[in-house]
């Protein structure tokens, strides 16, 4: 199947007779006709769902379509994408070890790692994930676990060069992780260059309408965790009567691990109503991200062209830095979100978005809508002027997220936003 098709068609399966559409399988629990029955699944010696905190049908379905989305063995879905990162590292770090990752990332993953990770003991050293092999290579050291970035950056919307960051990882023997929800699976599938897991916060592009948080890990089945550097993965776990991953489940042990082990002690499982609700999207998926691409695409080109626009940060366009990497990693498109910085000061871009009447002035991106926000004034509203410059967010600096509206709607409203300042 293409992945169009995919979308559509991957993770449920209804028989002779059963519903056309994904059923909400509303339970908490599951029912068995032995003891013995259950007691298996305690040693995950059978399969079958359990309690809804580890697995439930609903939720499974989406799992198994974004996993073929993405091209991986398994996925396990979270509460939210902070629940997805947490997870995806917690599942092959402890106290005392230590990561690299991009600098350029999300500012909730950058607070997680440089912050809170610190508290339980987890170091992140972060990169410029422009610099060459050679210069990333210098910030390893024996206790380093894993190499993370993001395919398309939120909300710098720099492009990872990610079969170097892969070399970079795997000539340390760690693995490396990709966020990829800006690009979601329909624009650029990061295993397909040398990803180990995927992770996303599906309350972007594959929700797409604001309606639901969520995320999820995908594992591409690809990396050897009996490589002598993740113990967890081949000694005994007690809280499993001795299950060793490596050998019980092969190539899905990173994705057993991180359910049946921190997903049952964190319990971060969203519910079936929840999957429900993703499904919906991921079943458009392929057919927004296009338009959202194109329109972007357009609106790009409209800032780029103004006199009241200093600069467009937007990959697919020709003449942005990362133009070159777009066309490796992400042919179809650089998806709907757009930064670009007006000219003049602060008050400058505060009336241009008041000024805008149909995109919607919210801490969001990544909808069906046309969204807009000031990072100056909301999400880095803490930061002086010079920490501003320094963290490159300049105060004309507004990010914009393209909808599905009409391409002329959307125009017309910049060029009276314009008009008005
Ligand atoms: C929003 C976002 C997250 C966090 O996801 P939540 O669902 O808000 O918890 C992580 N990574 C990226 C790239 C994001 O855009």
């Amino acid at each position: 199947m293409k992945i169009e098709t995919k979308c559509l068609h991957e993770g449920y399966h209804p028989k002779n007779g059963e519903p056309l559409a994904l059923p909400i399988y509303q339970s908490t629990t599951y029912n068995y006709d032995s003891t013995e029955h259950v007691g298996k699944l305690f040693d995950l010696t059978t399969d079958g769902h359990m309690y809804s905190r580890i697995s439930n049908p609903t939720v499974g379905a989406v799992e198994d379509k974004i996993a073929a989305l993405e091209g991986g063995i398994g996925a396990l879905c979270t509460t939210s994408g902070q629940a997805a990162s947490l997870i995806s590292m917690l599942n092959i770090m402890k106290a005392g070890d230590h990561f690299i990752a991009a600098s350029k990332i999300y500012g909730g993953s950058f607070n997680l790692f440089s912050v809170t990770f610190k508290r339980f003991g987890i170091e992140c050293t972060f990169v410029d994930q422009d610099a060459s092999e050679e210069e990333i290579q210098k910030e390893f050291r024996p206790n380093t676990k894993a190499v993370f970035g993001e395919t398309l950056a939120n909300p710098a919307l720099s492009v990872l060069d990610i079969e170097k960051f892969a070399r970079i990882a795997h000539n340390n023997q760690v693995p490396l992780i990709v966020d990829n929800t800006f690009a979601t699976p329909i624009l650029c599938r990061p295993i397909e260059f040398g990803a180990d897991i995927v992770i996303h916060s599906t309350t972007k592009y594959m929700d797409g309408h604001a309606i639901q948080v969520g995320g999820v890990i995908v594992d591409s089945g690809n990396f050897n965790w009996a490589n002598g550097k993740f113990p967890e993965f081949t000694e005994p776990d007690d809280s499993y009567h001795g299950v060793i991953y490596t050998e019980n489940f092969g190539k899905a042990a990173y994705i057993t691990k991180a359910r049946v082990q921190l997903m049952r002690d964190l319990g971060v499982y969203p519910s079936a109503n929840a999957a429900f609700l993703l499904n919906l999207g991921l079943e458009s998926l392929s057919v927004r991200m296009e338009r959202h691409c194109q329109n972007a695409k357009r609106v790009a080109e409209f800032l780029n062209q103004s006199d009241k626009v200093e600069g467009v940060n937007y990959p697919a366009l020709e003449g942005d830095y990362y133009h070159q990497l777009s066309q490796k990693y992400l042919p179809l498109g650089t998806s709907g979100v757009i930064s670009f910085t007006i000219k003049g000061t602060k008050e400058t871009a505060v009336q241009f978005i008041d000024s805008l009447t149909l995109a919607s002035n919210v801490v969001h991106v990544a909808d069906v809508r046309t969204l807009v926000l000031h990072p100056a004034s909301s999400t880095h509203r803490q930061l002086t002027e010079s920490q501003l410059v320094d963290a490159g967010i300049s105060p004309g600096l507004i990010r914009l997220s393209v909808g599905l509206e009409n391409i002329e709607d959307i125009l017309e409203d910049l060029q009276q936003a314009f008009d008005n300042i």
